[in-house]
């Protein structure tokens, strides 16, 4: 059998006993579920039947040497079966050569059984259940616990625990990084990580705190319950033992019911004696515009629904909100407030309860859902046109409690909504909006307040997981972004999304299968290139200096805002000239800048960019969304009149996949303007998270604030920095169907996923590369002690030093090479063997 704890590519049930046995290979000590060592057990001429080893689940997970009885025929050929069925655990050992096919039935097979873990030398891959196993148990972190890495089948646990030895063994900082798109199953891998720490991790009843705070900042930035609402049966701190989903960043979208649409990336603070002893998050780019709208078949972020459902009677009437979320015009524009999987009473409770243990004082839980609460009031502002066309608030009841929430003066806040602030040689004036601008200036508010919000969120978990005394060592940094998107109209929220994990995949290129190779060559290793797709060339085009897309979003913004100025609006960056920002950039003037204009910019900039295509579409032909009508794209170049023009698109050509963008609001979202005087009345507002939020000496500042684009730009780069000074591990997330149904195994969505991911490249160099290496002084150092020509005192070089050692260890020539600086080790199990016998 191969059910039950083992994920075995060799296990078998012995006839007539109750336990489950794994083969194990002690002389190559090749993994027990290793398939492709099994069958060397048969066959290789390394291995006599007779000493074989196994190693019964109820041990530590460490092999084991047993009698050999008259089974063992019995057990290898079933062991040869089982492999048959369930694939091998690490695609390095598949013995066919190494084809996308051969690639994809191993993972289809692995799928099938519940295998959804399997490793390409240490990196792993990760298929979606779509359903609960009994994988995640504290049993099973036990398992995992201090086990060399390739010992015990495939698992995050594996993956979390190498960083972690390594870390605490040399004294390093690491980073996970989780990628693949959205619904592959990043955050779920994220928060079983977190898990397995505050389970395994030494720690004081001290230290529980910041365990604690650590798991529950989950919920507060994420807040859902697990899937299924049963969560995992390991009891963790009784809160984690309903799994931790995610209030305010995750959402439902049409690809993932509790979709991340933030990115965070979470340092664990360990001390020298490897406990958690604090925590950081950064956050990134929360997608505001899901405050204000919402597409079909998706919802808000889940917070609001969960106050609606769960929120205490008292609570409610204190906000002025009725339970039911129709009433909401911000909670019901994807028709779909209520959704059979998640549980929003319940995940109420779980975000309440999180809160009192991160330190929030009920204070700041009334302030903060005063903030809430306001943000529903404010989609429910409706405006009328007065007999002069401007925009009038005639039903005042939402104002009112906007206006007791936020604490800011009743009339105030009715006049921002409906005026904007000129500022006329020197004088300020009040211009009456229309009811479009007022509709705008209304849900720009909105998206502030909420977006500030949460980066105060960020801000107060972050105070309460700080590591108050400066015992802090090392660090492992759990990175989990929103996935690649591709939806049916792509717009700003897609672009940069999508932009992110071209970063993301441009530094999994740069630290792996570029840095392998460089190193091979530098190192004299002889060594056929790997030829693989490096997707600088789209970072680039995107992230470029001057001649990059969001340079020239940036520009087209600018102008944008500044035209606002020139025609009286009051922007937020005062009265700063863009023509004397941007004194290179010659095309556009003050009025100009329209998403059209930005759309020519491109063309004429990047047109003719191999990753890029530009279209533009006649609203009098062609009315219908242009993705589901690519025939009719014309080149914008080709385009006449340019008056028949209010559809544009651009094309990007992804790592990922092709995604057409809606050029229509990129440039508006990247300017992200909240007139000043609604500004003004946020900064004066009694309530102390808003004030908080919105400083008034931001007010003072007449410098053009940085452009969405650029900051997020800006953020990515630190974050890469971040990344690139520790020591990576990679889990790479597939999502095996777009149904979200269990077992279901799309060969055509996850062929095109391995692909993008570059497994197949990643295969290749590992295959042919070189598990491990060390400098050899550090080779020397730590096993000298295992040849007496070495031990205690080598005079010789490093290099010799470890030539001798090796000869006397006993590698063989296709185990190991020399290189320059470092000695090269083909197999994990080499390296496990010398460790064995180091330790012996
Ligand atoms: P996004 O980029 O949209 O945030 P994601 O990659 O973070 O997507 P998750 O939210 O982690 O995706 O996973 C989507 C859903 O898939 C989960 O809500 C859960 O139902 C299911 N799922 C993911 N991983 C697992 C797992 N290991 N076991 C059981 N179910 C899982
Ligand atoms: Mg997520």
């Amino acid at each position: 059998s191969t059910a039950g704890m083992w994920d075995v590519g060799c296990a078998v049930a012995l006839p007539g006993t109750a336990r489950r046995w794994i083969i194990h290979d002690r002389r190559t000590m090749s993994s027990p579920a290793q398939g492709g060592d099994t069958r060397s057990c048969l066959n290789g001429p390394q291995l006599q039947p007779r000493e074989l080893f196994v190693a019964g689940p109820g041990g530590d997970g460490r092999a084991q040497k047993e009698e050999v009885d008259d089974n063992t025929e019995e057990i290898m050929e079933g062991a040869l079966i089982a492999r048959d069925r369930v694939g091998v655990q690490d695609f390095v050992l598949l013995d066919s050569h190494t084809s996308e096919a051969a690639f994809l039935s191993n993972l289809r097979k692995r799928y099938q059984e519940n295998l959804i873990y399997t490793y390409i030398g240490t990196l792993l891959v990760s298929v979606n259940p779509y359903k609960e196993l009994d994988i995640y148990t504290v049993t099973q972190m036990q398992l995992y616990r201090g086990v060399n890495f390739f010992e015990l089948p495939p698992h995050l646990y594996a993956i979390a625990d190498n960083a972690y030895r390594v870390m605490c063994s040399e004294y390093n900082n690491h980073f996970i990084l989780i990628s693949g798109e959205s619904g592959a199953g990043k955050t779920e891998a994220s928060k079983k990580i977190l898990q397995y720490y505050a389970v395994t991790c030494p720690t004081t009843e001290q230290l529980q705190i910041v365990r604690d705070r650590l798991l529950l900042s989950n919920p507060v930035l994420e807040a859902r319950n697990s899937p299924g609402g049963k969560g995992t049966r390991d009891g963790v701190g009784g809160l984690t033992a309903r799994g931790f989903l995610q209030a305010f960043g995750n959402a439902k979208t049409l690809r993932n019911d509790n979709s991340s649409r933030f990115g965070k990336y979470m340092d664990i603070q360990f001390d020298f004696k490897g406990a958690p002893v604090g925590g950081h998050i950064l956050s990134y780019l929360i997608e505001k515009s899901r405050v204000v709208h919402q597409n079909h078949g998706e919802r808000n972020f889940h917070i609001f629904y969960q106050l609606l459902e769960g929120g205490e009677k008292d609570l409610l009437c204190w906000l002025g909100l009725e339970r039911n979320p129709q009433k909401y015009t911000y909670l019901i524009q994807g028709r779909c407030a209520k959704v059979f999987s998640i549980n929003d009473k319940n995940d109420w409770k779980i975000v309440r309860k999180a809160f009192s243990i991160i330190d929030f004082s009920e204070k700041d839980i009334e302030q903060l859902f005063g903030i809430v609460a306001s943000v529903l009031h404010l989609g429910n502002i409706q405006f009328e046109e007065d007999s002069n066309g401007h925009a009038i608030i005639r039903d005042g009841t939402q104002i009112k409690w906007i206006s007791k929430l936020l604490g800011s003066h009743l009339s105030i806040l009715q006049e921002a909504l409906t005026h904007r602030k000129i500022e006329a040689r020197s004088e300020e004036v009040l211009s009456p909006l229309n009811v479009d601008l007022a509709f705008y200036a209304r849900d720009a508010l909105a998206k502030a307040i909420y977006g500030r919000t949460f980066s105060w969120l960020v801000n107060k978990i972050n105070g309460s997981l700080a590591n108050k005394d400066s015992t802090q060592k090392t660090v492992i940094g759990l990175l989990d972004i929103y996935g690649f998107e591709v939806l049916d109209t792509n717009s700003f929220e897609q672009f940069c999304i999508n932009y992110c994990n071209e970063k993301l995949q441009q530094l999994l290129i740069e630290m792996t299968l570029k840095a392998e190779q460089e190193e091979y060559e530098l190192e004299g290793i002889e060594w056929e290139p790997i030829p693989y797709f490096n997707n600088k060339i789209i970072c680039d085009l995107v992230e470029q200096k001057h001649k990059g897309i969001i340079s020239i979003l940036v520009l087209g913004s600018v102008y944008q805002n500044y035209a606002k100025c020139c025609e009286g609006g009051s922007g937020t960056q005062g009265s700063s000239n863009p023509r004397l920002l941007f004194q290179d950039e010659e095309c556009l003037r003050p009025g100009e800048a329209t998403d059209l204009s930005f759309l020519e910019k491109l063309e004429e900039k990047v047109g003719d960019h191999a990753h890029f295509v530009t279209y533009a579409f006649s609203s009098v032909s062609y009315p219908s969304p242009p993705s589901s009508h690519p025939q009719h794209c014309r080149k914008l170049a080709d385009q006449k009149t340019r008056k028949s023009i209010d559809w544009v698109d651009f094309r990007l050509l992804h790592y990922a996949g092709e995604v057409t963008y809606c050029a229509v609001g990129f440039l508006e979202k990247n300017n992200d303007l909240l007139y000043r005087n609604l500004k003004e009345v946020l900064c004066n507002s009694k309530n102390g998270i808003i004030r908080d939020c919105f400083l008034l000496s931001e007010l003072d500042n007449r410098r053009r604030p940085e452009t969405v684009a650029t900051q997020f730009k800006n953020s990515l780069t630190s974050l890469i920095e971040i990344l690139m000074s520790k020591e990576p591990s990679y889990i790479r997330c597939i999502k095996p169907n777009e149904n979200k149904e269990p077992g279901k195994f799309d060969d055509f969505l996850i062929r095109h996923q391995v692909k993008y991911l570059g497994l197949m490249e990643h295969l290749r160099v590992r295959r042919a590369g070189f598990a491990y290496r060390r400098k050899y002084e550090l080779f020397l150092q730590r096993y000298k002690c295992l040849c007496p020509a070495t031990w205690p005192n080598w005079n010789g070089t490093a290099a010799e030093g470890v030539e001798r050692l090796i000869k006397h260890i006993g590698y063989k020539p296709e185990e190991y090479k020399l290189g320059r600086t470092k000695i090269f080790i083909r197999f994990p199990k080499t390296l496990f063997a010398t460790e064995d016998a180091f330790e012996y």
